[in-house]
């Protein structure tokens, strides 16, 4: 996979052959960065030398994703200076290594005659400084671990040659001489808060197998104790604590060390003999948009989004002072029988077998041999970002030793890890947050309830007092009439009874008189009598008249009392209604809270699932991630899982079947999605896809290339720019392809992307991609006439180192081009280069302390100035005279390292009669 990346490291493979290397620069390896303070470990930078895979990883994906980056173990070499035994005893003895710091070598004599190269990530001189070994070996592992990974760092070496002085020193006599343990603490409390985050340390011994807990002595037998769910190690037994401020942790080590030196005593043994590992442990929450595991699409339901649970960062930094690695004396000189030495060796040789098991890439890893390689599980083939120092001595009586220390280092240089970012969801936090909302909930539905219940229970209250008001009055009043009338009525009737006995002794007078009477007699008093009678009746009319009077008044009450009645009826039907339309309420009421307890019930259930799904994808990221092909998620999940790994004829098949199961021109449609985020997940599977060189063709087959460069003209995200250009440069390694992009206006939209970039990594895959197309000899006039070479030159601005390494790729690509077109005689008269103004930056960094670049340009010079004498040879000559390029032409000639490039610059010098008349003029001896 690797060597179809988009740069070309094949001059520096062929310059490499020259001598020897243990270990051959594997193309996988990082190009060696020259930024000032040269750390072993780039933040964020991928190892593998594929362009899209290191565009994918500087848009930042490899912190946000758990599916973790390759990371190799980095290993750094540093050397003691002699101490004053030393300068007496080996003054008559010749130096036994040669260092070469700023190409990263060292040279261990074999013999007379003969010398052996080794390259190390970093090569640390004996007058390198505590400041600067912190620097390039520990603090990018400590920057890691505040980012959220766990992180080693480790030393190994023979007894007295540096690992404490390296790793332990307090410096409290002299701050300069502050060794990592100190200063990494320094870096991890200026970066944590300490009212949101957690700062803890435990400090232990290994011997013979036993851990010893350095900050309780009386604790002698700590476990180790394995997570089977995710293979995480834990010591429960050994004391943590807590960390306030610097000068607790400083304590905390000098009690440490007091420890260690009366547990060896008590042992009989040597702190030489035992390991040392200092762990800190960092717990830090993160914000939302942070956060790997919230950006995470888990669920997209609306309530769920609602509920997304906190999330916290749980990383360790383990430090290792290694045991001496010399081999133990057998015959006992410490006073131990053969067993014990035996015992006292296994953890050192057992982390040896390891990793040689893992630099071959054996099936079989022997982690449970010892107690070291168990607790280092994570720091060697784990998750861990780490970082070896391996310290040598000067003297040529220990040259045994000092090769089996190098040879161990080489070997874990080439030990791989998959750094996994420590995150996970506070569901307890969640979960509390979550019961406290339902109590409230309930307690809130809870009073409503009870107030709807008080006040149904006060109207009917009411209403029933009413009705029973009402019907008393109407009682009371329909009384009250009936005795009114009862006693008119017996007073009348006592009246007609008392005139009717009036009326009767009249009435008997009469009868006597009137009967044996005359007749006339008898007139007269008959009609006395009539009028007697005509009175009475009259009396008695009058009498029924008012009665009937009476009578009507008391038949208006009583209507009058009807209609009342009825009126108190309706106004009791009216109650009646209020009571019915109140008990609905109070049953939809009832309803809403069934509804609220069922909401409450897949609330519940929801967060049952929320907790499985996260177990389940933690479990599935252990196992590596390779589950069924679902969208496109999976689909990226699974290239960043192919790309991690070293690319084998397996991985190749999966990438394959992804393309069957997806489809590629699925993918290319979702190009042009309309949400951004799909449109940079799609863009990242095509240039993972577009490193490998099997599906280039593919690729551009169903348009891919045409959306790339779309993409560059009508997206406005950076990161999309980034990555569109690295899957361009690695499509530009082709030359059908880069006819095609030229044809399809590439290099304009290339320098508009260089025109208005800031990344560093943007710029770097857009001079890439632009360095590729100056390597094709059809294309220079047409890519310098649409602006390419002052687009490259463009983006020098920058300064970054590997933007610039690009550049000059470029450069010398053109120059080669040109030169050749010249030999050809299908070009004559001056370089398109030196007329776009290329000359000045070409001498200003000819000279550039980064061999990338150096190398790059020094072709470039002698290319432009051409050993065969041409017309284009003479009038670049002319022009590099007058640009000061002569004087670099003349260095590169006498000092170059390469002796190919050497050669050819004196060649250049010698066959140009207008350098050599110079030369003459200046009297330079050549
Ligand atoms: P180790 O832990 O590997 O056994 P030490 O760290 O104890 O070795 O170092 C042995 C001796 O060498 C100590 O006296 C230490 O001060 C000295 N020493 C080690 N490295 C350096 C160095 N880089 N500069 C000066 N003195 C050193
Ligand atoms: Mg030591």
């Amino acid at each position: 996979m690797a060597a179809s990346g988009g740069y070309n490291y094949r001059d520096a493979a062929t310059q490499r052959s020259s001598f020897k290397v243990d270990r051959p620069l594997s193309v996988n390896s990082n190009p060696k960065s020259a930024v000032k303070s040269k750390p072993l470990l780039p933040p964020r930078r991928n190892s593998t030398g594929s362009i899209g895979a290191a565009a994918a990883a500087a848009a930042g994906t490899a912190s946000k994703d758990n599916t973790g980056v390759p990371g190799r173990v980095r290993v750094a070499v540093r050397l003691r200076p002699r101490n004053s035994d030393e300068m007496i005893s080996d003054a008559d003895f010749a130096e036994i290594v040669e260092l070469q710091p700023e190409l990263k070598r060292l040279k261990l004599r074999r013999n007379n005659w003969d010398l052996d190269t080794y390259e190390f990530d970093e090569v640390l001189t004996e007058f390198a400084s505590q400041k600067r070994v912190y620097e390039v070996v520990a603090k990018p592992v400590v920057e890691s671990v505040l980012e959220g990974y766990n992180g080693t760092v480790m030393a190994y070496g023979q007894t007295g040659t540096g690992k404490t002085y390296t790793l332990g020193r307090l410096g409290e006599e002299d701050t300069a001489a502050r060794g990592i343990m100190v200063r990494a603490m320094e870096d991890i409390l200026a970066d944590v808060s300490l009212e949101s985050d957690s700062l803890s340390v435990s400090y232990l011994q290994l011997y013979m197998e036993t851990i010893h807990d350095l900050l309780d002595p009386a604790n002698d037998s700590i476990s180790i104790v394995e997570d089977p769910k995710t293979g995480d190690v834990s010591l429960p037994g050994a004391s943590l604590v807590e960390i306030r401020d610097h000068k607790s942790f400083v304590e905390l080590l000098r009690l440490g060390e007091a420890h260690r030196f009366a547990t060896n005593t008590k042992l009989n043994t040597e702190s030489s003999r035992s390991h040392a590992i200092l762990m800190v442990h960092v717990k830090k929450s993160v914000k939302g948009r942070d956060s790997a595991l919230s950006s995470q699409n888990v669920n997209n339901s609306h309530t769920v989004k609602s509920l997304k649970p906190p999330v916290v960062r749980k990383s360790k930094l383990i430090v290792v002072d290694l045991a001496g690695s010399e081999r133990i004396d057998k015959s006992g000189s410490e006073g131990h029988t053969l067993e014990e030495a035996k015992s006292i060796n296994l953890s050192l040789s057992a982390l040896g077998k390891c990793i040689n098991a893992l630099a071959e890439n054996s099936a079989h890893i022997p982690v449970r041999d010892s107690k070291l390689t168990r607790l280092l599980r994570d720091s060697f083939g784990g998750t861990a970002r780490t970082s070896l120092v391996v310290t040598i001595g000067p003297s040529p009586r220990h040259r045994g030793e000092t090769a089996s220390t190098i040879m161990f280092g080489q070997r874990a240089m080439k030990v791989e890890n998959m750094l996994k970012l420590k995150e996970e969801f506070d569901y307890k936090s969640l979960s509390r947050r979550l019961d406290i909302q339902l109590d409230k909930l309930i307690a809130e539905h809870e009073r409503q309830q009870k107030a709807f219940e008080d006040e149904i229970e006060r109207i009917a209250a009411e209403a029933q007092n009413q009705i029973t008001e009402v019907e008393k009055n109407y009682a009371d009043a329909l009384e009250k009439e009936r005795l009114k009338y009862q006693k008119d009525y017996m007073e009348s009737i006592k009246k007609l009874e008392e005139q009717l006995v009036m009326n009767q002794p009249k009435h008997d007078f009469e009868k006597v008189t009137n009967g044996p009477k005359d007749d006339k007699s008898n007139v007269t008093s008959s009609k006395e009598i009539c009028r007697l009678h005509v009175e009475e009746i009259n009396d008695l009319r009058k009498l029924l008249q008012r009665e009937t009077s009476l009578r009507k008044a008391a038949e208006e009450e009583t209507s009058n009392l009807k209609s009342q009645l009825t009126q108190w009826k309706r106004s009791e039907a009216a109650g009646n209604s209020e009571i019915l339309k109140l008990r609905k309420m109070l049953e939809d009421e009832a309803h809403q809270k069934e509804k609220l307890e069922g909401e409450i019930a897949t609330l519940h259930s929801q967060l049952l699932q929320l907790s499985f799904d996260a177990d389940e994808t933690s479990r599935q990221l252990d196992r590596g991630g390779l589950g069924k092909v679902g969208g496109l998620d999976s689909l990226m999940t699974q290239v960043r899982h192919l790309q991690l790994k070293e690319s084998g004829n397996e991985d190749k098949a999966s990438i394959a079947k992804i393309f069957e199961q997806v489809g590629l021109q699925k993918i290319l449609s979702l190009l042009e999605a309309e949400d951004n985020d799909v449109r940079i997940h799609a863009v990242k599977v095509v240039a993972n896809l577009a490193a490998e060189e099997a599906n280039q063709e593919k690729i551009v087959e169903a348009g891919g290339l045409t959306s790339l460069l779309m993409l560059l003209k009508t997206s406005d995200d950076e990161t999309i720019h980034r990555v569109a250009a690295g899957a361009i440069a690695n499509l530009a390694m082709n030359e059908t392809n880069q006819e095609l992009i030229m044809s399809q206006g590439g290099i304009s939209l290339l320098s508009m992307t260089a025109a208005n970039g800031e990344d560093p990594q943007t710029l770097r895959m857009v001079a890439g991609a632009i360095a590729n197309l100056c390597g094709n000899d059809k294309l220079q006039s047409k890519l310098r006439a649409e602006g390419g070479i002052k687009a490259l030159l463009g983006m020098v601005r920058c300064g970054h180192p590997d933007v610039l390494a690009q550049v000059a790729r470029g450069i010398a690509n053109f120059a080669k081009c040109e030169s050749r077109a010249s030999t050809q005689g299908t070009k004559n008269g001056r370089s398109l280069l030196i007329e776009d103004g290329a000359l000045s930056w070409i001498v200003q960094n000819a000279n550039n302390e980064a061999s990338p670049i150096r190398r790059h340009i020094e072709l470039a010079l002698c290319h432009l100035a051409q050993h065969e004498f041409t017309i284009f040879s003479e009038t670049n000559a002319k022009d590099m005279i007058s640009g000061g390029a002569l004087w670099e032409l003349v260095r590169i000639s006498r000092d170059c390292s390469r002796e190919d490039i050497r050669t050819l610059a004196y060649r250049t010098l010698t066959s140009s009669p207008t350098f050599q008349g110079e030369l003459r003029r200046l009297r330079i001896d050549n």
